[in-house]
């Protein structure tokens, strides 16, 4: 291989090319170590610049590039820019008939093209084998390695096969991976099925210091009104929303069509040719808003995204962070703001439910559940927290943090605390009427006197606790609850229908034991009986939440609120 000095360096080619004058953090590093002979695993955020990682070297080592990559559209992409950028690359995959593929391979094999994209799937075919095993081939890039993973959120079995494909190649090629999830078991899973050697791991900060996250508590009304409000007052502002689910898509696609939005929308349900449509009409700000489920956005790279809406809460923070990572690319302010309510996390586990396993054996498909409820646990923490949302961030992904950002919703949030020492006493007195057989949301409409005819039903209108609570909001207790699971006074079991217990609760005998709720202070309320008007104030935060709160959090305090019209 070819790693003494070229006689182009890397700088040279990156201003010539890509026409940027310098690399950003990390980058060099990884072009380094591949043109030293070396496998490298490259883990860095959504829009850090993980293709001229490989890209560059691409241009310098003297054989072709293989670029394995999960998606057509994102292969389509990167070859498009390539060949505006003035340089030799192609796809294969099937998108092509078979006789363009044949095309592709023979210009290949005459050294046509640096760089070729395929999917995995192609590495597995007679024809792409004969071609590479008598083409001189320096390199195979695994991009969105995580897919090899069946911890990783897109797990795809074709790319384990890819070593396979590998080690039957001739000239031993250097491997490189680049990937945005920075889970250990991922790294690791990574790093041991491409059978890396000694590989220069290179992990940068996963700060995205251009971001502000943000996380509303709202009811589903309160949602769309939010949702209106924002694009009423940032007119020229390109973002994402990202659904649950298609019919959500379609629903709130629906609505903002008939408000007059500039919207577009994208799903798996859609056909290819009106996604595509759909998808090239966002990214040439032929639309102004895209409404989409998480099947939009893997590649996408569109510098300009302003905002990135969470209608619903999504399954995990891996998932959260690539998709809110969307949002800013091009290192100038953005906003990513999470709308969060108690109904998103029973749709979460439904959709966790419905999951696929195919090829999974029985341990596998308990330690997969066991994890995605894991998963989900924490991203409904983020929802909950009333610290420093960028920290949660960091820290779930393995930093260390120091000082709350001031830049993010909770940072900019202000608190007043509300003892509740007495409330969690009929707390602990309600689950025990209950002997432990009901989940939070019947807890919460006792205690509150709520006359749903299910707590009729199960009789719980004759207990003692019985709208004892009544003055309260339903997000107090909301908070009071999360607050005592955390403390162990209460648990609550796993699953889709989770119930709560008493834990222990000794200590809550004690005269001195205090249970204090941090709340956000009440902000002005977003009305859902008119539509209002108003800007946002000036940081157009301010118009969402009643009273949510800290460590855990919420809001709607209506004692109808969607948690129990999602129980009926
Ligand atoms: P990732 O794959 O890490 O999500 P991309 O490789 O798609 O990110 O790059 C994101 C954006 O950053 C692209 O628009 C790319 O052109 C730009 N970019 C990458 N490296 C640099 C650099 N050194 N200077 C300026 N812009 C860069
Ligand atoms: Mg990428």
């Amino acid at each position: 291989m070819n790693s003494g000095t070229p006689t182009v360096t890397p700088l040279q080619i990156l201003k010539t090319y890509f026409g940027y004058d310098s690399f950003r953090e990390g980058q060099t590093e990884i072009i380094d170590t591949i043109l030293s002979g070396r496998d490298a695993l490259a883990i860095m955020p959504t829009g850090a610049g993980k293709s001229l990682c490989y890209q560059v070297p691409a241009l310098l080592l003297p054989g072709i590039t293989l670029v394995v990559s999960p998606l057509i559209s994102l292969m389509q992409d990167q070859v498009k820019s390539l060949n505006e950028a003035g340089i030799h690359a192609a796809y294969i995959n099937s998108s092509l008939t078979e006789g363009q593929i044949n095309k592709a391979l023979s210009f290949a094999a005459r050294g046509v093209y640096k760089i070729i994209y395929v999917a995995p799937e192609r590495l597995e075919t007679a024809s792409f084998l004969s071609f590479a095993l008598h083409t001189p081939i320096s390199m195979v890039t695994v991009d969105e390695a995580h897919c090899i993973s069946q911890w990783g959120q897109d797990f795809r079995p074709s790319y384990l096969k890819i070593i396979d494909f590998v080690e039957q190649l001739p000239g031993n090629p250097i491997i490189s991976a680049f990937t945005a999830t920075a889970t250990e078991v991922v790294k690791n899973d990574i790093a041991r099925i491409l059978k890396l050697k000694n590989p220069n791991i290179v992990v940068t900060g996963f700060d995205r210091e251009n971001l502000y996250y943000q996380v509303e508590h709202l009811t589903g009304k309160q949602k769309d009104i939010f949702i209106q409000n924002y694009i009423e007052t940032h007119p020229n502002e390109s973002g994402i929303i990202y659904c649950a689910t298609r019919k959500n898509v379609d629903t709130l696609y629906e609505k903002l069509l008939k408000q007059g939005v500039s919207v577009t929308r994208y799903h798996a349900g859609m056909s290819n040719d009106i996604r595509k449509k759909s998808q090239d009409d966002f990214i040439y700000d032929r639309a102004q808003v895209v409404i989409a489920t998480n099947a939009f956005g893997m590649g996408i790279d569109k510098s300009n995204v302003r905002f990135v809406i969470h209608y619903n809460m999504p399954q995990s923070m891996e998932n959260y962070y690539q998709e809110a990572g969307r949002a800013g690319r091009d290192g100038e302010p953005a906003k990513c703001i999470l709308l969060f309510s108690t109904q998103d996390v029973m749709i979460s586990k439904l959709l966790l439910g419905s999951k696929d396993f195919e090829g999974m054996d029985f341990q596998e498909i308990e330690q997969v559940k066991h994890q995605d409820s894991r998963r989900l646990q924490l991203m409904e923490g983020y929802c909950m927290t009333t610290s420093c949302l960028r920290n949660y961030i960091l820290e779930y992904f393995g930093e260390t943090t120091h000082q709350p950002c001031d830049n993010c919703g909770n940072c900019h949030q202000e608190f007043e605390e509300l003892d509740m020492t007495l409330d969690a006493k009929w707390v602990v007195g309600c689950i025990t009427e209950m002997r432990g057989r009901y989940g939070q949301a019947l807890v919460i409409g006792t205690l509150l006197g709520s006359k749903k005819a299910r707590l009729k039903d199960i009789g719980a209108t004759s207990y003692n606790c019985y709208g004892q609570l009544e003055n309260r909001t339903e997000a107090d207790l909301r908070l009071l609850i999360s607050q005592m699971i955390r403390m162990g006074y209460i648990t609550q079991t796993e699953g889709e229908y989770s119930v709560l217990k008493a834990g222990n609760i000794a200590d809550l005998q004690n005269k001195n034991t205090k249970i204090i709720i941090k709340k956000f202070k009440e902000k002005e309320k977003i009305s859902t009986t008119k539509k209002h008007k108003t800007p946002f104030k000036k940081d157009s935060f301010s118009a969402s939440t009643e009273s949510s709160s800290t460590d855990s959090t919420a809001t709607n305090s209506s004692h109808n609120s969607a948690l129990f019209e999602a129980l009926r």
